[in-house]
């Protein structure tokens, strides 16, 4: 059988769908190879597989010429992100050469959260609840880093062990997702530090959340004294929450040693200051070089308000 694969979004962010496809297919002496839109007119695929992330990437340019064609992603099944890889596939060591990957490992050792935010599609499409899906030895075979996609993996009731398995690895690790700051605890915060940390995330999302997570962030820093470079807090703006609750989280993090980063919900249609705010706090050298939001953009309102 000849497949082809399609990575709609790009190849800005390894497919891990497209690279599971492809160990699958290859297995089973499958021919794999990514499309190409002139050979397929003379020599055309028996199926064509399309993976689609992001519902704002415009659809494939191309007209497409194959006996099949499935496609799959949240960019095709908002919100509920459509049915999940069939198990024989969602289980199998990646094929990360299809993207010429040879020293990182990408995977999930859970899926689903329970926090059920509203501007998250995780819930709707993993489930509400946080479960082991995987062992780290199903995705890494001794790379030097590990890429954990995770939605929640504190909230899993095997989360120790899981953390266990990542600091016996002896890779470093980035969690890309982001660590839900208000599950830590003393006990998990010293299986944390004994991984090797490319970098670590959290989130601050909701202004609200002050009292629970602000506390959390200050004894990981204790803990862990982790360097600002490697911790990073989201701060979703554009959402709920005005400029000056944007602000305040932004210097709360600042305050205690680490880097927010401001995500903003619904860039394209976003206002110009959450645009400004978003390349004044993102781009470091502006960061580390302009204290205050109203001293990059010159906004008299906020200077007057003394934030
Ligand atoms: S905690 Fe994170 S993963 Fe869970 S629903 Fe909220 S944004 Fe999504």
């Amino acid at each position: 059988m000849k497949v082809e694969l399609i990575d709609v979004d790009g190849h800005n962010f390894p497919n891990l769908p497209l690279m599971k496809i492809s160990a699958y297919h290859k297995t089973k002496g499958d021919s794999v190879r990514w499309h190409n839109p002139l050979t397929a007119w003379t020599d055309p695929p028996d199926r064509v597989y399309m993976s689609k992330v992001f519902t704002f990437t415009p659809e494939y340019e191309y007209p497409i010429n194959a006996a099949e064609i499935i496609k799959g992603g949240t960019g095709y099944n908002y919100p509920n992100g459509g049915e999940p890889l069939p198990e024989e596939i969602e289980h199998i060591y990646p094929d990360y050469g299809l993207y010429g990957i040879t020293n990182t490992a990408y995977g999930f050792l859970t899926r689903g959260c329970p926090r059920n935010c509203d501007f998250c599609i995780v819930g709707k499409k993993e489930g509400l609840c946080s479960r082991k899906v995987a062992d780290l030895r199903e995705f890494w075979k001794d790379q030097k880093e590990i890429k954990l996609l995770d939605p929640n993996i504190l909230a899993a009731r095997e989360h120790k062990e899981l953390l266990e398995q990542l600091a016996s690895s002896g890779a470093w690790v980035d969690f890309t997702q982001g660590l839900d700051a208000r599950l830590l605890t003393e006990e998990n915060i010293e299986i944390i530090k004994r991984i090797k940390l490319k970098m670590v995330h959290f989130a601050w999302d909701n202004i609200a959340d002050e009292k629970l997570i602000v506390p959390k962030l200050q004894l990981f820093k204790e803990k862990t004294g982790i360097d600002k470079r490697k911790c990073t807090v989201y701060v979703l703006t554009n959402f709920n929450s005005t400029l000056q609750e944007d602000l305040h989280r932004i210097y709360k993090i600042r305050d205690l040693g680490m880097a927010p980063f401001v995500m903003v919900y619904e860039k394209q249609t976003a206002p110009k200051e959450i645009k400004d705010l978003q390349r004044w706090v993102n781009n470091r050298i502006i960061w580390y070089s302009t204290e205050k939001f109203e001293d990059y953009s010159g906004d008299t309102k906020t200077r007057r308000q003394g934030k």
